[in-house]
C-alpha cells in the first residue's frame, strides 16, 4: 500500500503496514496487532511524545541496567517487529543479554523471531533453548533460558504480559517494563515502568545508559529516589491533561 508522506498519521500507518507484513512472515502474532492497537490508543493520550515523567522512568531504568550483575532484555514478536535494531543497540551499550521469549510460542515461531533478529544484526541470542521455569505460571509461558532470564537479576521486558511480569518480580528480579498502559498489570508489577512508545523509549533509555555509564553515585541516587507508583500517577495525570486541557 502507498502511504503519502504528508498524511498526518504517516508514521502510525507505516508501522501498521510493517506489523501486518510481519504477521505474514510469522514474526508478529495476529493478536499482536490487537496489543499494538491498545498501545496506539494510549500513545494518542500522550500526544505521541515522551513526557517528562516517562523520561524520568527511562533514566531510572538505565540506572538499574547499569547497576545489574546479569541484565537481560527480553524480546517478543511485537518488540522484534517494532524495534529490533534499537533493542540490539541498547543491549550492546549496557551490555546485556537478549532473550527471545514469546507469548504465543512454538519452536517454529521462536526460530523465525531469532532469524529475524539475527538478520538485523543480533548475535548470541538466548531463547532457542528454554531449560528453566519461572514459578507461579501454569502454562509453558513459564519457560525461559537458564543462562538468561533464569539467572538474571534485572530484566527489561518490553510489551510483556502481566502474569509474567508479576512472576518475574515474585522471583526476586528487578523488573523494568516498557508499556504505554499505566493501568496494566505489567506497569504496576514493575519496579520501573516506562510509559512511552517502544521506539521512543528504547533509544531514550540507551541515551541515559551512555550518560550514566561513569556515574555510579548518580545511578544509585536515581534508583533510591524513584517510585513507580508516583511515576505512574504522573503518567495518568499527563493523559488526563490531554483529555481535559487547561484553558
Ligand atoms: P496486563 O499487563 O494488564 O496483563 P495485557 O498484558 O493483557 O495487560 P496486552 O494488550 O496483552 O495487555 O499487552 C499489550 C500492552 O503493550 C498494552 O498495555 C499496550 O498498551 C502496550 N503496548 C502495545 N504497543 C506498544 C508500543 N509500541 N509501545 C509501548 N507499549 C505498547
Ligand atoms: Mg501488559
Amino acid at each position: 500500500m502507498e502511504i503519502s508522506k504528508d498524511h498526518p498519521r504517516y508514521r502510525s500507518l507505516v508501522t501498521r503496514e510493517r506489523m501486518s507484513e510481519l504477521v505474514g512472515k510469522g514474526v508478529v502474532a495476529s493478536t499482536g496487532l490487537i496489543a499494538h492497537g491498545r498501545g496506539e490508543a494510549f500513545d494518542y493520550l500522550l500526544g505521541e511524545r515522551t513526557v517528562p515523567a516517562a523520561d524520568d522512568a527511562a533514566r531510572a531504568a538505565a540506572a538499574h541496567l547499569l547497576e545489574a550483575r546479569r541484565p537481560v532484555i527480553t524480546i517478543n514478536g511485537n518488540a522484534a517487529g517494532l524495534c529490533a535494531e534499537g533493542l540490539i543497540s541498547l543491549a550492546s551499550a549496557i551490555p546485556a543479554r537478549l532473550e527471545v521469549n514469546l507469548f504465543h510460542r512454538s519452536p517454529e515461531r521462536i526460530e523465525r523471531v531469532c532469524r529475524y533478529l539475527e538478520g538485523v544484526g543480533a548475535s548470541e541470542l538466548l531463547g532457542r533453548e528454554q531449560d528453566s521455569w519461572l514459578e507461579g505460571i501454569a502454562s509453558d509461558r513459564a519457560r525461559c533460558a537458564a543462562d538468561g532470564i533464569g539467572s538474571a537479576d534485572v530484566v527489561l521486558i518490553p510489551l510483556e504480559d502481566g502474569d509474567r511480569a508479576a512472576a518475574l518480580a515474585a522471583a526476586g528480579k528487578i523488573v523494568l517494563a516498557v508499556d504505554l498502559n499505566p493501568l496494566s498489570r505489567t506497569a504496576i508489577a514493575a519496579r520501573v515502568a516506562v510509559v512511552d512508545e517502544l521506539t521512543r523509549a528504547v533509544p531514550n533509555i540507551e541515551r541515559h545508559v551512555l550518560e550514566l555509564r561513569d556515574r555510579p553515585e548518580e545511578r544509585r541516587r536515581l534508583i533510591a529516589a524513584f517510585s513507580n507508583e508516583r511515576n505512574l500517577e504522573m503518567m495518568r495525570k499527563a493523559m488526563c491533561e490531554t483529555l481535559h486541557p487547561k484553558g
